[in-house]
């Protein structure tokens, strides 16, 4: 059967955006935020009566800016800027990961956090949207100026969030580690240790088995799923995978397991090629120890915008925002794109892709393995009863399939692309909740 896209109507040049947006983001141009409005705009003409709640869509709930202050090592303070927002919690608690990184933006975290409220309700986990960030290169910091920092962040953002309000996970640049200081931060706080408090935490503190490698795991699967329904042989395919992080390594790992040859990698530091394949267990080690990809010896390298001309059936962005836009959509030679990163699709490429018959596995479905395990992990830890890993993936990879079946079903039936199929299923279940709730007062 040949994939279900179709024209989706509405359909919007990349220009700034119509849109009356709040003051403080008047200058913004576009960005992740304007890009999360034109996805919205696209899926009204399908909300039948819920399009009266629309607008809640289009507004944040809850944004927090927070000045993150600490001491340096050589003695001078500096000044991080932080932020939490809550998009939606018609659903339940806020849920979304924190990132670190020198570019994030409040209209970053903005985007970041309804595309969360999307993707949950998309898998159907009882949460609402939110995320978090601090504007600062990690890298530079040594370890406990970076510990100093996750936590007056999370003192700072206490505020908001707590095991039923908000729940924190990591993101970019974020990991097991600080998690932990947050948890203990909150814990210390609050005068009791309270460890649902964010999910991807260590196993030996509360954290799940298989949260690890669960957003990579979810890119595979619903890889696999879309591939049957195109007529792709995994086993037979090459893969380019952008971002060699949390969610690209590990679903770089699994389609090699899985026999497909991971012919391109590009990550922060650099692009490289092998036409039979990247040993991806030599591939891990030598990040491990070099902290990028850049300079393996087993590949040639790259310069970085060859990286989209490569040729490949599988394309995997996993690191950033708006990395496939007008200017590369049109040198894409994968059959199909399966976003690992959220948002990396603007607007107008999506359409290029679509006339191209390039098949997109939207953000908000193909990486939801993540947040589905962590809200296996944060029951686990209400309930203090911890499930095997095999449990664990099972019920993971029967969420996943389950969830792109009815994406899926909802595409084919209204001739609709992937993503808009996505927001249709996400924004109903959405407004659905918000109509029972009512408004209050
Ligand atoms: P990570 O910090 O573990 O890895 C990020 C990777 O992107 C690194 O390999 C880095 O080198 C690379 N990168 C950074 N800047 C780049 C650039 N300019 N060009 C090419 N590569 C670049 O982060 P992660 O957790 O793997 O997250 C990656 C993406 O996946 C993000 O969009 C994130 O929001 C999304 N995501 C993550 C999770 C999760 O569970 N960690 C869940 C859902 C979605």
């Amino acid at each position: 059967m040949s994939h279900p896209i179709a024209h989706t109507p509405g359909r919007i040049a990349e220009s700034p955006t119509e849109h009356a947006l709040p003051s403080y983001l008047q200058s913004d141009n576009l960005g992740p935020w304007g890009i999360y409005l034109q996805q919205v705009d696209r899926v009204i003409p399908y909300l039948g009566h819920l399009s009266r709640w629309a607008e809640t869509l289009k507004r944040p709930k809850r944004a927090l800016i927070v000045d993150v202050p600490i001491q340096l090592d050589n003695g001078t303070v500096a000044h991080f800027e932080g932020y939490r927002v809550q998009h939606n919690t018609s659903r339940g608690p806020g849920k979304g990961g924190v990132r670190f990184h020198q570019d994030v933006t409040l209209s970053e975290v903005m985007a970041l956090s309804a595309w969360m409220s999307i993707k949950n309700a998309a898998v159907n986990v009882p949460y609402g949207g939110a995320k978090g960030g601090i504007r600062v290169d990690p890298k530079k910091l040594s370890l406990g100026e970076l510990e100093r920092m996750t936590r007056r962040y999370t003192s700072e953002i206490g505020i908001i969030i707590g095991p039923t309000k908000d729940i924190p996970a990591p993101d970019v640049n974020t990991n097991e580690q600080i998690m932990a200081w947050m948890m203990d931060t909150y814990s210390m706080n609050e005068g009791a240790t309270a460890t649902g408090v964010v999910t991807g935490k260590p196993v030996d503190l509360g954290g799940s088995l298989g949260r690890r490698d669960a957003t990579g795991r979810g890119v595979f699967t619903v890889g696999v799923e879309a591939a049957q329904h195109i007529g792709l042989d995994i086993a037979s395919s090459r893969v380019a995978v952008q971002g060699f992080g949390n969610v690209g390594s590990v679903a770089a790992r699994l389609f090699a397991q899985a026999g497909a040859r991971i012919v391109a990698v590009q990550d922060h530091g650099g692009t490289i090629f092998r036409e039979a394949g990247l040993d991806i267990p030599a591939l891990l080690a030598h990040v491990a120890a070099s902290g990028s990809v850049a300079g393996f010896a087993q590949a040639e390298s790259l310069a970085n915008d060859q990286f989209w001309d490569v040729d490949c059936d599988i394309l995997i962005p996993a690191a950033l925002e708006q990395q496939i836009t007008a200017l590369n959509a049109g040198r894409i030679k994968a059959r199909m794109v399966i976003e690992g990163a959220n948002g990396p699709t603007t607007p107008a490429a999506d359409d290029i892709l679509q006339d191209r018959n390039v098949l997109v596995l939207p953000d908000v479905i193909a990486n939801a393995g993540g947040v589905t395990v962590s809200y296996f992990e944060w029951v686990q830890d209400f309930s203090s009863y911890f499930w095997s890993e095999d449990e664990i993936n099972a019920r993971l990879v029967r969420i996943m399939k389950e969830a792109f079946a009815s994406v899926w079903e909802v595409a084919r039936d209204k001739k609709v692309s992937l993503r808009t199929a996505t927001f249709i299923v996400g924004c109903t279940r959405i407004l659905h909740a918000r109509e029972l709730r009512g408004l209050y007062p």
